[in-house]
């Protein structure tokens, strides 16, 4: 598919990082479908990441995604899920490549400045979470 989805992470937004981590996504070839500036409930965050449940950090990473703004956004591109994951890098800034959001923007595994969709299908999941028909083109 041609669609990914992603959200700026709390620690990002608080940082005022909002618009260089955009202007980077934009001037790697992605196009925004939808946007929207919120702040997700502990329910909320709880569900968006429910996969995660019997991970050791889940409840951390429940409390931190619910704990500021965030941007969440529908992203198109040729081959979006893999090239986004590519111009984000590892979960682990540690670990990312030089020039990738998460070196340039992550503090840490847990506060990664970004998130982006691991499939097509968990995209199309995270974007229909967000998004109606209507905020959406
Ligand atoms: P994302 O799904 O946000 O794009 P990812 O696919 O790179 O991230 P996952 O392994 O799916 O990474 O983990 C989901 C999120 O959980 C990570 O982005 C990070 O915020 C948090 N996380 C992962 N590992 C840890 C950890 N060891 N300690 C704290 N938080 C973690």
């Amino acid at each position: 598919s041609n669609r990914t989805f992603t959200m700026v992470k709390p620690d990002a937004t608080g940082k005022g990082y909002t618009g260089a981590i955009l202007d980077q996504i934009i001037k790697a070839g992605f196009s925004i479908k939808a946007m929207k500036w919120t702040k997700l409930t502990k329910e909320q965050a709880g569900e968006f990441y429910a996969v995660h449940k019997e991970r050791p950090f889940y409840g951390e990473l429940v409390e931190f995604m619910s704990s500021g703004t965030i941007v969440a956004a529908i992203l198109e591109k040729e081959n979006a899920v893999a090239d986004f994951r590519t111009l984000i890098g590892a979960t682990n800034p540690a670990n990312a490549e030089e020039g990738t959001i998460r070196k340039k923007f992550a503090a840490s595994v847990g506060e990664n400045a970004v998130h982006g969709s691991d499939s097509d299908e968990n995209a199309a999941i995270e974007g229909d979470f967000f998004f109606s028909a209507l905020e959406r083109f």
